[in-house]
């Protein structure tokens, strides 16, 4: 099939990435939902309530704990949701930083990369927060 290809990804590759995202996604909104449902209706990010149970103590603990994981999963589908959209307006598999082609490689083991594998370097370098790589 010929036309227009995004970036240096082939269409078959860029269709297996699409399919996993949309899969993760279902994957994360299961979870989120499920943790809302768990402690009351509330919207995305801001399940700030502590439910009327006996113990506050413990359900104080549980919602931290879901706190924190309904986080990362809302913030890993912020990420998928933004790649959709790449490849929907053609962006995606470029890199945001210095506008090259990202390697389909880098793309299927990340598919949500924003950078290319020496821009994403240089910025873990400079905006590095965690321990520090050692030699
Ligand atoms: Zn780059």
């Amino acid at each position: 099939m010929k036309g227009t290809r995004q970036a240096d990804l082939t269409d078959a590759g860029l269709e297996q990435i699409r399919l996993r995202m949309n899969e993760r996604r279902e994957q994360l909104l299961a979870e989120i939902r499920e943790v809302q449902t768990r402690t009351g209706e509330h919207p995305y990010g801001e399940l700030a309530e502590v439910p009327d149970t006996a113990d506050e103590a413990v359900a104080d603990l549980l919602i931290d704990v879901d706190h924190a994981m309904v986080d990362r999963d809302v913030q890993e589908l912020r990420n998928i949701e933004a790649a959709l959209q790449r490849m929907d307006d053609g962006s995606y598999g470029l890199c945001a930083h210095c506008g090259c082609t990202i390697e389909q490689e880098r793309m299927l083991a990340f598919p949500t990369a924003t950078r290319c594998r020496p821009c994403q370097e240089v910025y873990e370098k400079t905006y590095a927060h965690g321990p520090t790589p050692t030699l």
